[in-house]
C-alpha cells in the first residue's frame, strides 16, 4: 500500500477508535510499518483533528521528519515492529475496560475460548511504566511475547496485526473480553478453561477463516 493511502487508513482508523468508544480525545496512537521505517500518529492531536499529512514519518533510530511531534509511545511502536517482523500495526488505547483491569494490575486468564485471539492463553498486563519511557517499552515487548495483545499496567492495552482493519477489530474483541471478564468477576470467580482445551482452541483458530481446501 502506497505510504499516502496508509496515512489515510491511519487516519479512518483512529476515527474508528474514537467512534467504537475505544479512545477519547488524544488518548492512544496507531504505528504502522512503512518501507525503511514506520508511520506513527503525531502526539496530543485527536483523531478529528488529525489530517493524512499530520501523521508522522519515522527511522528505526527514532528520528522524525516533519513538523508534528510523533506520539509520545513512539518507543514501543518502534521496538514492537524491530522486533516482530511479523507485525504491521500496533494500535494503543485507553479503552475503558482493558483499562479498568490494567489498574488492577490483572492479567485476563482463560475464563473465555476467545483469548486464543491474541494467541495464548492469556492476555498479560506489562508492569506500570511511565507513559513514552523506555522501561514501558521494554515491559510491552516482554508481555507481548508469543502475544499479539496485552495490557499496560495503569494505563492501557496494546493490540498488534498485519493489517489496520484486523488490528481494529482484534482491539475490539480485546475490550470485550475485559468488559466480559470484568463481569464476571462481579458474580464470582469465573471458571477456567485448562491449557489443554485452549491448545485445542489455539490448532483450531490457525485454519479459522481460511477457504476450506480439498473441495
Ligand atoms: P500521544 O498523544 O503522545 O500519542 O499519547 C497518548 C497516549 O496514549 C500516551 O500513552
Ligand atoms: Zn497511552
Amino acid at each position: 500500500m502506497s505510504p499516502q493511502r496508509l496515512r489515510r487508513q491511519i487516519c479512518e482508523t483512529a476515527r474508528e477508535l474514537e467512534a467504537l468508544g475505544l479512545n477519547r480525545g488524544a488518548s492512544g496512537n496507531i504505528g504502522v510499518r512503512c518501507g525503511t521505517g514506520f508511520l506513527v500518529t503525531p502526539s496530543g492531536l485527536a483523531p478529528a483533528e488529525t489530517a493524512p499529512s499530520d501523521i508522522v514519518a519515522m527511522d528505526f533510530a527514532g528520528h522524525p521528519q516533519g513538523r508534528l511531534r510523533p506520539s509520545s509511545e513512539w518507543r514501543f511502536h518502534r521496538d514492537i515492529l524491530a522486533a516482530r517482523p511479523e507485525i504491521e500495526v500496533v494500535i494503543h488505547t485507553h479503552s475503558t475496560f482493558a483499562t479498568t483491569l490494567a489498574c488492577l494490575g490483572r492479567e485476563v486468564p482463560a475464563f473465555h475460548y476467545m483469548i486464543a485471539a491474541a494467541g495464548g492463553n492469556n492476555i498479560r498486563c506489562a508492569p506500570y511504566a511511565t507513559f513514552g519511557s523506555q522501561a514501558l517499552s521494554d515491559h510491552a515487548l516482554h508481555a507481548l511475547e508469543g502475544r499479539s495483545a496485552c495490557l499496560l499496567g495503569n494505563h492501557g492495552m496494546i493490540a498488534l496485526g498485519r493489517t489496520l482493519p484486523q488490528t481494529l477489530a482484534l482491539a475490539v474483541e480485546v475490550e470485550s473480553l475485559c468488559e466480559q471478564y470484568w463481569r464476571a468477576l462481579q458474580i464470582g470467580p469465573p471458571n477456567l478453561l485448562s491449557d489443554a482445551e485452549m491448545d485445542v482452541v489455539l490448532e483450531k483458530f490457525k485454519g479459522y477463516g481460511k477457504p476450506a481446501s480439498g473441495g
